[in-house]
């Protein structure tokens, strides 16, 4: 049975009012987005507290429903057929039909569950599941009802059309793209940062990401796996304005004039003041990395304090508490993992000193960096105004 309809539920707590338009036209647009690549064509329309997407062509239902998984904010898809109402008769008839349809092995529980959105339908929902439950009974023998656990729970949706529907396929929850403001991603080519670009695109923030790049320490390879990583994060996110600023010549100046043990806090500090910068211009209100406490010797308690104290804007940590393995299990389940860990060297592998300093002092870290004061700003500006930028979608 091939449906040619899908009814797109969404979790409507929180969406009321104004928020609601809001968020159902967000979802909208990211649904046809996303079905935009999927083979064949798709009409998406909201009505009345309802999303549907209609084939209008042939298409591969397998990539369709793959690509609504990735639409955040639909907590459910179910494949549907819509009838139109000819009277409680044909109904009993296009039930019996659609289950013939759809499931050859006659031999399961169910339960009818109708819904009348059309208040003028002559019967009660209770009147409709017990005679529509009979005539199941009576044309199918194999089947029994069970009122508590069915196996399958036929829903028939009675509004201007009937909508009937068996099969409920989780979506991925959250909030839809577009309706939670705009933030900055720090993506490096590791495991974790792209999780977290993911679990904050999932609240409905759009995304822009930035890269520190290090050529000839760090390779065009290594670029290109944070472009692919973006990528794939922008299946779930939408597309992706990546910027890839050159860091060279700040890593350098600072690997010159300040102490080794304190490379890395440093360098990450400057990494923080370039990534808001940029994320100033393009009106982001946020900065996200994908930072997790105690993971490495730059994610200390006292390290983290001392890369947040450059920033005014709020820093998001999406997986701040996560173990390795929960970030990994993530990043399996979005499909980011096998990039990851291909193995180019990052920006900051390179200039690591033997024993980094785990709880950076903020004084002692502040009187290093005043020996960069005759030519650092002018080299953050120089990198905020040559950062190069890719545009990263499917
Ligand atoms: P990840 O797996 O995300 O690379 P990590 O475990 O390697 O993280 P760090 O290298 O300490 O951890 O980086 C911490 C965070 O800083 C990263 O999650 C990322 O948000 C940001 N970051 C690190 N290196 C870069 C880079 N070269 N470009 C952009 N952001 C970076
Ligand atoms: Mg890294």
């Amino acid at each position: 049975m091939k449906y040619q309809s899908f009814l797109i539920k969404y979790a409507e707590i929180g969406v009321k009012g104004k928020n609601r338009y809001m968020f159902e036209d967000a979802l909208v647009k990211q649904i046809r987005y996303a079905l935009k690549a999927v083979e064949g064509e798709f009409e998406v329309t909201k009505e009345s507290g309802r999303i549907y997407a209609n084939a209008l062509t042939d298409f591969d239902d397998e990539d369709a429903v793959a690509a609504l998984k990735r639409v955040f904010g639909i907590s459910a898809i179910c494949p549907m057929v819509q009838v139109d109402d000819l009277g409680f008769e044909e109904l009993k008839h296009q039930v019996a039909s659609y289950l013939e349809q759809v499931y050859p092995e006659k031999n399961f529980t169910f339960k009818v569950n109708a819904r009348r959105a059309n208040k003028q339908y002559p019967m009660t929902s209770e009147e409709i599941n017990r005679e529509l439950g009979e005539v199941i009974l009576e044309r199918f023998p194999g089947l029994r009802v069970d009122v508590h656990q069915p196996e399958v729970m036929v829903h028939v949706e009675i509004r201007s059309r009937i909508n009937l529907y068996s099969q409920v396929i989780p979506g991925p929850g959250g909030m839809p793209v577009g309706t939670n403001g705009r933030a900055m991603l720090l993506l490096s080519g590791g495991i974790d940062s792209p999780v977290a670009g993911y679990m904050i695109a999932k609240r409905g923030v759009v995304i822009e990401a930035v890269y520190f790049h290090a050529p000839p320490y760090t390779s065009d390879r290594a670029r290109e796996k944070v472009v692919e990583l973006a990528r794939l994060v922008s299946r779930y996110a939408g597309p992706i304005r990546l910027q890839i600023v050159n860091f060279t010549d700040i890593q350098l100046y600072i690997y010159d004039q300040c102490p080794h043990e304190e490379l890395t806090i440093i360098m990450r500090r400057y990494m923080m003041r370039i990534a808001q910068r940029i994320a100033e211009k393009q009106k982001c209100l946020g900065l996200i990395t994908g930072e997790s406490i105690g993971q490495v010797a730059s994610q200390t308690v006292q390290s983290l304090a001392a890369t947040n104290e450059v920033c005014s804007m709020p820093v998001f940590r999406p997986v701040i508490g996560f173990d390795k393995q929960e970030i990994v299990d993530i990043a399996e389940q979005i499909g980011t993992f096998e990039t990851s860990i291909q193995p180019f060297e990052d920006c900051c592998t390179i200039f690591v000193a033997k024993h980094p300093v785990t709880k950076p002092n903020i004084h002692i870290i502040r009187k290093s960096e005043e020996k960069l004061s005759e030519r650092i700003e002018e080299m953050v500006c120089e990198a905020v105004e040559t950062a190069q930028t890719v545009l990263c979608q499917e």
